[in-house]
């Protein structure tokens, strides 16, 4: 291991360094500090939160500025106001022993005017997120044609919140002598367009060869009806007294609910998410650090502001659409030397992505059986007989009422007085868990039947009451359902299966398919069954409990892109035209999805005849058709 008295470092950072206490260099900073030193070579690091860069890219960066010139010499480009403020907080430290040193965050949300004159006083470093430092660039406030270092700090962050056009107008300003030093977690194709574009053959670091999981988290996960996902939650937090963790929701609106419904039903947690002023959220993200709140419900870019190392769980209320974004949250937990666990709540059709997930992570995944009313009221009481017996005791004022407690409670037998005294607190959670349903259900998953741990049995014993036909899938209807490309249009069972007018060419992809989907039916919950998503339009499988409610949600007019939305049942109805004819009319070629698009033509042909029948109800489809484009 190399020393940081021995990386080239000056004795004003060593000096800095060490009253941080940093005692020997994280690996990241081992390898990119003496590379930053030694030229100017661009450099790609993968390396996610919590390992360390900003002080490797960030001590090199003070050491080599010019301290004399209040010119701005780096820019740091970070996703979040907060990850700025952590930043330049930190480079604030790194600099203490350099005199007139300045760092200048420039973030939105904030007082523009402020900045500027921050700005125009002059520094060495300015740290800011894309658009609020396109906007001083675009004021000619901000100058950057010199600088002679850039960094890109969690630069698939800033792609994934939509910072891609900010980023380039940024980049293209720069000058080609600049030393460019990318960090990301993940190196998806945007970023290898980035270092294309705007890199001069950088040298590659990649801390632990791949984008794995931390050693001390343990990856757990749990199965379920995507309905009943919020109670499997429930009793996730409910068998894990002295939780302190994240839940992570797939969109702000699904953090919304989840958080409410959470504290609605008494448990101690809050959400965070894009929608609440910054003050707001300062104000969340503080009573969570200080433990107040017990588990915040959040998004993933809400919450990489937040640097807590001692998170006890991580739970994935919905996985990710990106895997690796998995990895992400997960590292949140077991860090500084302690461990964690990460949970899955999946829903049956979700068990195959364990599989990528256990590679991605190099760990393996356990599965848990979710726990019964009995056993979690048994946690509970055995938790309330750990507290009542360790609560400290205020004898001298309890005392004084004693004889009077004495006598009231003398009818009561030992027994019946602990009884008494473990029900006035738990009775709420006895009657809630009385004949409290199992909520475990089999996966249809070839992975999940192959490597069960749990022992039962191969089919849903259908406990749940469930007669909707959904759970008599069984393995045969799975594997007829995985072979469903012979025909397009046919819906797996308990499945309907609708064609949108939205496809590649609208920026659509199955996670944004799905936020539209959760954002016009505002219910939590459905199931989505396979997605396929082609040039000019795609087609979304929904749980048929949900037919009628996603059709009716899609009337109300939408946007996407701005293209007007509109979403159609894909069988062959009698009332609606045939799908190839309406394609023609309402757009033009389909050539590229021509394999797909045939495949529809035969089965459509078969409705013919209905569909003449009917062609008052024909034309009013045409004409709704003809609104959405
Ligand atoms: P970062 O990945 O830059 O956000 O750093 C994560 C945390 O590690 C921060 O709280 C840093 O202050 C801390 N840190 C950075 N480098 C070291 C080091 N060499 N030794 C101990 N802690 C460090």
């Amino acid at each position: 291991m190399i020393l940081f008295e021995e990386m080239g470092l000056d004795s004003s950072i060593l000096k800095a360094v060490k009253d941080l206490g940093f005692e020997n260099p994280t690996p990241i900073q081992e390898k990119v500090i003496p590379r930053i030193l030694a030229d100017k070579k661009d450099l790609i690091a993968r390396a996610q939160t919590g390992t360390g860069k900003t002080a490797a890219f960030g001590l090199p960066l003070i050491q080599m500025a010019d301290g004399k010139s209040s010119d701005i010499q780096s820019l740091i480009l970070c996703p979040t106001r907060e990850l700025c403020i952590q930043i330049s907080s930190d480079l604030k430290k790194y600099s203490a022993y350099h005199k007139g040193f300045r760092v200048i965050p420039v973030y939105g949300g904030a007082n523009i005017e402020t900045q500027i004159k921050s700005l125009k006083k002059g520094g060495q470093i300015v740290v800011g997120t894309p658009g609020r430092v396109l906007d001083l660039i675009k004021r000619k406030i901000l100058k950057i044609h010199k600088i002679d270092w850039l960094v890109l700090d969690e630069a698939d962050e800033m792609l994934n919140m939509g910072f891609k056009d900010d980023l380039d107008d940024i980049l293209s300003g720069t000058p080609k002598s600049k030393q460019t030093l990318l960090f990301s977690a993940t190196i998806p194709k945007e970023i290898l367009r980035i270092s294309n574009d705007y890199m001069t053959s950088p040298d590659e670091i990649m801390i632990g060869n791949k984008n794995v999981g931390a050693d001390n988290v343990k990856h757990e996960y749990y199965v379920s009806h995507a309905k009943y996902r919020y109670e499997v939650l429930k009793r996730i937090a409910d068998m894990n007294t002295d939780i302190y963790g994240i839940v992570f929701c797939r969109t702000r609106r699904e953090t919304k609910e989840v958080a409410d419904k959470f504290m609605n039903d008494g448990y101690n947690a809050d959400a965070l998410h894009g929608d609440l002023s910054q003050s707001q959220r300062d104000y969340v993200m503080g009573r969570f650090r200080n433990r107040t709140i017990q588990m915040l419900v959040a998004t993933d870019v809400a919450a990489r502001g937040l640097d807590v190392n001692d998170l006890t769980h991580v739970i994935n209320y919905n996985l990710p659409d990106d895997l690796e974004v998995y990895i992400h949250r997960s590292g949140r937990t077991g860090r500084a030397g302690k461990s964690g666990i990460s949970i899955s709540i999946l829903h049956t059709r979700e068990t195959n992505k364990i599989k990528s997930l256990q590679k991605l992570a190099g760990k393996s995944f356990e599965k848990k059986m979710i726990p019964g009313g009995k056993e979690i009221c048994k946690k509970q009481l055995f938790n309330l007989v750990d507290r009542v017996e360790k609560v400290e005791l205020n004898s001298a004022q309890i005392d004084e009422f004693l004889p009077e407690i004495n006598s009231k409670l003398s009818w009561l037998s030992r027994e019946d007085l602990i009884k008494h005294f473990v029900s006035v607190e738990f009775n709420r959670f006895l009657s809630y868990y009385k004949n409290a349903p199992d909520l475990n259900v089999e996966s249809y998953s070839s992975y999940d039947r192959n490597d069960r741990s749990d022992g039962r049995g191969g089919r849903s014993d259908r406990r749940d009451g469930r007669s909707d036909g959904r759970d008599g899938r069984g393995e045969g209807n799975r594997d007829g359902y995985q072979g469903k490309d012979k025909d397009i249009r046919k819906s797996s069972q308990g499945f309907t299966r609708f064609f949108i007018n939205l496809g590649k060419v609208n920026d659509l992809n199955a996670a944004r398919l799905m936020g539209l989907i959760n954002d016009q039916t505002r219910t939590r919950d459905i199931e989505v069954g396979k997605i396929e998503i082609m040039r000019k339009f795609s087609f979304f499988e929904i749980e048929k409990d949900y037919e009628a409610e996603v059709l009716s949600a899609f009337e109300k007019p939408t946007e996407f892109e701005g293209a007007r939305v509109s979403v159609e049942l894909s069988k062959p109805e009698p009332d609606r035209p045939p799908l190839e004819k309406k394609h023609k009319k309402s757009s033009g070629s389909y050539s590229k999805d021509k394999s797909s698009y045939k495949k529809d033509k035969g089965n459509y042909k078969k409705g013919k005849n209905s569909y003449s029948k009917d062609k008052g109800a024909r034309k009013k489809g045409k004409k709704k058709s003809h609104r959405g484009q």
